[in-house]
Formats: C-alpha cells, structure tokens, sequence
C-alpha cells in the first residue's frame, strides 16, 4: 500500500510527549465532563471504517499509564474518506454541550512527495439518538458540527526535534433534547492524531444567597438564560420570592427577592455565596505623578467566578488623617471599577501630595451583602520635579539658569532653591540660593570651572523633589589668551558638549535628591547628627517587641505618636549600655546618612533620641522585614510582575543614592527591607557596616571586610567602589529576587567566586527567570564596569518591561541545572535531589508517598504533589521544572 512508508512512524512522530499540566485534569467546578479520553481506561471502543482508515493505538501518558488515541494519515492517496465514531454519550440533562479535542496535525508541504489531495482539516458531526446502541449511521444523517483546521501543524524538522504542536479546539452543540449523541471525525486525506477528546457540559453550582438555596443548575440550550427559583434555608421565611438567573456560561446573574430569619433565629453565613476577600500583594510603581497599582486577587473569591475591582482614590493632608476624594482630573486606565485585571494606571496626579487609594474586590452578591467591602490600601507620595533649564548665560565667573516650574504643583510655590558646587567637590562645600523667580544669576564662580547645579521647587505643603543635575562651565577666556592651543581644543570641546547639553536638558530630565555629605566632613559629628537628624524626645516612643539584632545592640518595633502628628509604627535601634564615644559616632553615622535621603525606596529616617540613654535611632516600619528572609519564607508564591516591582523599587532607591553620590557598596537582599505593600527599600547606612557589621563579609588580600559575592570585581581587587560597583550587586540582588534568596553561588567557596568571575563564568539565570531579566544582571556583571548600565536605565528597562508583561514570557533557558556547581550528575538519592532544589523540608512526604527512588519521582504528576502534601504552588513548580529538567538530561529515562 503506498501508505506504508508513513505509517510505521506515525506512532513516533504524530503524538507530542504531554507535559503534565496538558495531561492535568482540573477542569472547573462548573463543568461537568461526559467523557474524557485521557481517563478512560479501557477501550474506547468507538468504530473506525474504512478499516484502513482511522486507527486506534495506546500511548503512555506521563504518569506511565496508557493513553488511547486515534491517527490517520492516508495522505498518499486521493478521494480520502475515513470516519471515526465514538459510543453513545449520554447528555446527562444538558442542552447544550461541549467538545474540547486536543490533536495534531502535520503539514502537508512537509511531506516529501505528497500529492495535492493532502488535506490539513477534518470535519466533526453528531448525530441525536435515543438509542445507546445503534450500529451503522448513515453519512447523511449527521450533522456538521465544524470544519477543523489546526492553528499549529508541524513539520518534519519539528518531529526530528520532537517539537509537536497541540492544538486544542473547542466547539459546542446546543438545544439536544434526546438521551444522547454520537460524535464522529470525519477525514478525507490528512495526517491526523487525535490526542484526546472531552465532551463536557456547564451548570451553575449550587448556591445560596440571601437565605435562599438554588439547586445545581443545568445551563440552557442557546446562551438563554435559565430562571431558577430559589428555597429558603431552613428557619428562614420568604420576604420576596427569590429568583436567579443561570447564564449560558455557567454564573448565576441578577438575584431578586430574598428569605429573611425567622424570628428567634440569626443568620449562619457558612453556607452562603459571599463577597470576596480583599484583594492581596498590592504593589504601586510610582513615576513623578503617575502611579501604577497591581495586586494579586482575592484568596476568597466568595464561591464565585466574577470578581471584578475597583480603585477609590482619595488626596491627603500632610498629617496623613485628613483625606478628601481626588478630583475628577485624575484618570484611571483601562477604567477606574469595573477592572477585570487586577491592575490599574492613574495618571494626573498632583505632584508632592499624598495620596491613598482602596482597591476594592467584588463579585455578584457584594453589592447583597450588609458587610463592607474588602479592600486593601495602598498609600503613596508623588514627587514634584522642577525641569531646569531652558536658556543659559556664562561668562568667565557667572552662569544664568531658568527653569519651568513642577506641571501640578500641590499649591501656590512659595519659593525655588537652587543648589550648587563645584564638580567632584560636592562633598567639600555646596551653596544654597532661593528665590522666588524662574531665573537666577549664580555669580563669584570660578573661571573654566564646571559645577553642577540643582533646582527644588518649595510649596506650602513642603519641599519637592531636585530636578536632575546640571554640569555646566564658567568660561575661560583668560586662558584662552595665552594661546596654549589645548585650552583651545577644551573650549571648543566644552562649547560643543554645552550646546549637547543644551539639548539634553530641554528634554527635561527628573527626580533626585539632595548632594550626599559624608558625615566625616564634620570635625564635630555630633553637629552632623543634628543637621540631618531629629531629636525625638523618648516619651513619644513606646517600645513592643524585638524584632532582630544589629550591630550595635537589639532593633525593636513599637509606636511614635508625636504632636499634632498620627501615632506610626516604626523600629527602634538601640545602642547597648557601655558603649565607647567611637561605637558611639559609628552607631549615629547611620542616621546622619539615612537623614539625608528623601526617597519612598529608601529606608526613612524618624529621628534620634541622643538626649537620654538608651541612644536610639527611629525608622519607619517595615512589616515583612528583610527581603532574603521575606523571599525565602513565600518561595514561589509571587507574580513575575511583582518580583519585578520589588526589583523596580530597589533599583529606583539606588538611583536616588548614586545621583546623590553615595556609593551603597553592601547592597543584598539582606540589606533591603519589605514593607507590608511590598515596596522595598534600601537600608543599612552604617560607616563601619561594610567592616564589621555584614556576616557576609569576608577580609580580602589587601585587608578590607567586604561580602565577596554580591561584589564587583574591580572592588575586590582595587577597592574601586562606585556607583558601577553597586551596580553589580544589584544585579546579585536580582539573581537573589527571581531565585526566592537563593544563595549566590550556592556553596562555592569565596575563593573560588573570585576565581569563578575572573575567568569570565556569571550566575546561571534562575529557574523561571524570563530572559530579559537574567540580560539585564548579565549586563550589571559587565567585567568593565563603563559597560555596565547606569540604575537610571535599569530603572527605565523594568519600567519597559512592567508595561509590556509579554517580553517577560520568554524564559531563559538554563536552569540551576546547568550551573557546573551543583551536584546534578551526582544526584543519586531522592532526599538528595530534594535537597539540591533547596525542597528538604518534602523529604518525608516523598518517603511516606513512596517515592524512594529517582526512576520513581520521573512521572510525578501534579496532582499526585497535592496529594502527597506539596501545596504550594511555587513548590509544586520548582519540583515539576526541575523533574523536566531530569527528563531533559535523560538520567534514567525510558521513553
Ligand atoms: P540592621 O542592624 O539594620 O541590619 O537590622 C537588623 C535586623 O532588624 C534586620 O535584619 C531586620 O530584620 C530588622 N530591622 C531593621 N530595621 C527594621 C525596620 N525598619 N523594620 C523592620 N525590621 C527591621
């Protein structure tokens, strides 16, 4: 038969491998399945003629058990008519069903030398009965369901790499009204597999609302609706007959009427549909007066499908308490209720206002229920940027400068504050100037001199943000005049570069803060302590509990209520009794520097109390403590959006610092606290911190203590900290985020880390990690620190990628499997394998399920995890990615 020479493949090539969440059978609770192929265990028994045509054959699904399927692929010959027809299939009530068919389909341009009648559809039919079992049905007494065709064949490469597209397709009947039907698949000339086959129907699941019960219902026939009548719930009475509506898509819609108590009884919520929890995780990524909000959903959809959100926006005093609605120039996008996503974007934002928003969650019975909606709140600050410049004027010893005002200021401006210094001196001297003007003339400058100048803008409500500096250089035509033509090559280069200038800075660029002083500048630190820190007097404090140990003494959390200012949770760090007047400097170094940052992703300072013993240092709260603990304690268990906002808000806190000039040089996971919206913030400002305080820290060949994994080499070897150093760590703390506090480089030694780096060898992507994410920590691990991006583009690269989620499905490839480190080869143990995966703690419920052996673990299904006590769905994931990953290698498996 000319069909020979493709028919013994068939059974290699035609069937993709499942992988087992296509294989994973957790449909919805409100469908109903008829029949499903992939369970079935038996024969399928349906009937194929011509008998050269449709074949049934049995493949070994991932959990080792058979799976029944049919292939065709008469493809060879013309005038193809092969029909395919399943048992009778009860309809169980339903009118209207459904039928999912999962298969694939080869490409017939694929095929060496087919002739044209090759086809690339088959035809679905049914046929009504009464009767379970007819056994002949005339071709013409069917009726056409569909025509189906794949949206992905595949070709002979894809089979070489064993690359097989599933198509699933889903179709439906409506208004049946006989016992049952028959389905068949008919071919005329195509290279089918028809993987698996699910006939299913939907209902709205039994509910009760307002006291009235409605049954398990039955969608209806078209997309009509089906009125159902509700019964009280025993002790209860009808107040007005309760109606509901079940939809075509299996949710129940408009309820009407309702049961009420009857007297002497009280209402028991337990079995009631109810509205839903309050929405989790919110995060907000705020950018000058725009702020974007997301949030996982509720953990309780209250028994149902439809939950939606809304955002109430509302605008804040200054003490926080007094809140009024926003004003209707805000806008929300999409729309501000009724979102189906949970995320929103809300722009025209006043600048340099407080503002909270409640994201509120509800579904078809909140608007019933007499309990408040649930909602979750998220406070934020916007920032108030003056752009500078629009026109400048120097000579040799003045430089005029003009700038726009903030777009929405939050008030009347009462004045501008210009700062200034001499480039690469900032931490020698800086002048403040104000005015109330657009302009000022800085004069009494130096000749062929840059400085680097900076503009706030101050309303009643405070202080706005720094616009971002300005270099810019005083003339030197005296210079000139002695005619060295270098000096003229440097002014030629400085009238090019200020014209560049020019056009950068009309392009009006953002946000910073004030210029880093480093507290040893003071003769007097103590006077440094008073610049940049309040005194808090120690009655306002109320001390609860300890939260952890630092350096100098315990950090407890407790209250802060001071005058005319609402009571705030905050941590208190205390300085141990006994201390020397250098602990002493060194312990107040950290509030010196922390008071000088103004940032919502850097830790903020509360004040000091150094007028009483214990010295104490006052910080906001952070509730979910430091990020490697937080990360490691909810492995798993966050959207790659939301990892990538904890990454945006640190990444954002360091631009802060590195425009202000401070070189973090401990930035880790370890060092970055989590609040309870989940932003994080860069902590951990100590002078001697980087000496003593870090346990990472390790002493180098040249003497200094300094945590050698999160840092770049050129700091190791030279000491060279920069900004560009703290870049590399940041791109360790991202490893550290998308891997849940992974330890960078597992348990290499430092030695080896160091020489690990040097010979060009970088930290794999994480497990999960989209590509572009673990590119970007590539491009922070740069050996030459120049080519490494600045935080103001890592900042704008996540901020890409939180706008388009798409770019973040491509996964990188490797794992911690390709890591030559980890012991994978030499896995040999199922505890050891658990252990390398960092899932220890499953041990016992992998040895109480049975799995002994790592042949066994190989065809682990989901379900079976859940059963055995893995619940977690990031562990589920870990634990399934990785058993792929074993596949992958091919240890142990009989395919
Ligand atoms: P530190 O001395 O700053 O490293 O603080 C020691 C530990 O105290 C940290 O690892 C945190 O667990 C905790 N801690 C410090 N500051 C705060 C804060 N502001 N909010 C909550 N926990 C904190």
């Amino acid at each position: 038969m000319a069909t020979l020479w493709i028919y013994p493949s068939l059974l290699f090539f035609l069937l993709p491998s499942l992988t087992p969440s296509q294989a994973l059978r957790n449909y919805p609770e409100n469908e109903v399945t008829l029949l499903d192929t992939m369970s079935a265990l038996g024969d399928l028994g349906w009937e194929a003629y011509p008998a050269e045509g449709w074949e049934e054959i049995s493949v070994m699904d991932e959990r080792n058990t058979p799976m029944r399927s049919y292939q065709v692929c008469n493809v060879m010959e013309a005038n193809q008519n092969n029909w395919l027809r399943t048992r009778h299939i009860p309809r169980d009530g339903a009118q209207r069903v459904y039928i999912e068919i999962k298969f694939t389909l080869r490409d017939c341009n694929s095929l060496p030398g087919v002739p044209g009648t090759c086809k690339e559809t088959f035809n679905m039919y049914y046929y009504e009965s009464n009767n379970p079992n007819l056994w002949f049905i005339k071709e013409s007494q069917y009726i056409k369901i569909d025509t189906i065709a794949a949206d992905e064949s595949f070709t002979q490469t894809d089979v070489g790499d064993r690359v097989m597209k599933l198509n699933t397709e889903v179709r439906d009947i409506s208004n049946l009204s006989k016992k049952g039907f028959y389905l068949a698949f008919q071919d005329v000339g195509a290279c089918i597999a028809l993987v698996s086959l699910r006939v299913f129907y939907k209902k709205c699941p039994l509910a009760v609302l307002n006291l009235a019960q409605f049954p398990d219902t039955v969608t209806g026939g078209d997309s009509a609706l089906v009125e159902v009548r509700g019964s009280c719930v025993n002790d209860s009475e009808e107040f007005e007959a309760p109606r509901m509506y079940c939809s075509g898509d299996g949710g129940w819609l408009v309820p009407i009427g309702r049961c009420v108590c009857k007297s002497g009884f009280e209402e028991n919520k337990d079995h009631c549909q109810r509205p839903p929890s309050a929405p989790e995780n919110p995060i907000s990524i705020l950018n000058d007066t725009s702020v974007t909000l997301e949030w996982s959903p509720p953990r309780d959809s209250g028994g149902r499908g439809d939950v939606i959100y809304s955002v109430h926006c509302r605008k804040c005093a200054g003490d926080g308490k007094t809140c009024t609605p926003c004003s209707t120039s805000v806008h929300f996008v999409p729309r501000q209720f009724g979102l189906s996503i949970p995320k929103v974007l809300i722009t025209d934002l006043l600048s340099n206002t407080n503002y909270s928003f409640s994201i509120e969650a509800v579904n078809g019975v909140s608007d019933l229920s007499p309990t408040p909606k649930q909602q979750v709140i998220v406070n934020i600050t916007t920032s108030q940027t003056v752009n500078v410049i629009l026109k400048e004027r120097k000579s040799k010893d003045s430089i005029t400068l003009a700038w726009q005002g903030p777009d929405r200021p939050n008030g009347v401006i009462v004045e501008y504050e210009v700062i200034y210094y001499e480039k690469n001196q900032r931490d020698q001297n800086y002048t403040v100037l104000k005015t109330k003007g657009h302009t000022m003339t800085v004069e009494g400058l130096k000749p062929g001199t840059t400085y680097v100048f900076r503009v706030r803008a101050r309303t009643d409500g405070g202080y706005g943000n720094y616009g971002g500096e300005i270099e810019l250089e005083t003339s030197h035509e005296d210079m000139l005049a002695i005619g060295d033509p270098n000096q003229a090559t440097i002014l030629a280069v400085s009238i090019a570069g200020g014209i560049v200038l020019l056009i950068f800075l009309v392009a009006c660029f953002v946000v910073s803060g004030r210029t880093y002083i480093h507290p040893h500048t003071y003769e007097d630190p103590n006077q440094a302590v008073r610049d940049f820190a309040k005194e808090i007097d120690a009655s306002t404090i109320r001390i609860e509990r300890v939260i952890g140990a630092g350096e100098f003494g315990e950090v407890c959390s407790g209250r802060l209520k001071l005058p005319s200012k609402r009571e705030i949770y905050v941590a208190i760090k205390s300085l141990k009794a006994g201390y020397s007047e250098k602990q002493r400097r060194d312990f107040l170094s950290e509030a010196s520097i922390m008071g000088q940052f103004d940032h919502p992703n850097i830790i903020r300072l509360e004040g000091v109390v150094t007028r009483c013993k214990p010295v104490m240092i006052i910080t906001e709260y952070m509730e979910n403590g430091s990020l490697d603990t937080f990360l490691k304690k909810h492995d798993g268990q966050f959207t790659i959006i939301q990892l990538v906002g904890m990454m945006r808000g640190i990444a954002s806190g360091m631009k802060y610092l590195s425009d202000m000039g401070y070189v973090h040089r401990d930035l880790a996971a370890r060092n970055i606290l989590v609040n309870s919206n989940l932003v994080c913030k860069v902590s951990d400002f100590g002078l001697s911190r980087v000496l003593e305080d870090d346990p990472e820290a390790a002493y180098t060949t040249r003497g200094g203590k300094i945590p050698i994994r999160w840092t770049a080499p050129e700091a190791i070897a030279y000491r060279k900290f920069t900004s560009a150093s703290d870049v590399w760590s940041y791109g360790i703390v991202m490893w550290e985020v998308i891997s849940y506090g992974e330890r960078p480089y597992w348990e290499m030694s430092n030695q080896d880390v160091i020489k690990a780096i040097d010979e060009g060898y970088r930290l794999p992507a994480p497990m999960d990690c989209p590509l572009v994410l673990h590119q970007l920590m590539l491009d922070c691990w740069e050996k030459s620190r120049g080519e490494r991006p600045k935080f103001g583009n890592i900042v704008n690269t996540l901020d890409k990628l939180i706008r388009n989620p798409n770019s973040l499905k491509e996964l990188a490839n490797s794992s911690v499997w390709e890591d030559p480190t980890t012991p994978e080869f030499s896995v040999t143990t199922v505890d050891e394998w658990l252990d390398t995966i960092n899932m220890g703690q499953y041990k016992d419920n992998f040895a109480t399920a049975g799995y002994v052996s790592l042949d066994a673990i190989l065809y682990i299904s989901l379900s079976e995890l859940s059963k055995m006590g893995v619940t977690l769905v990031g562990h589920q994931k870990k634990i399934l990615s990785s058993i792929q990953s074993l596949h992958a290698q091919g240890t142990h498996v009989q395919v």
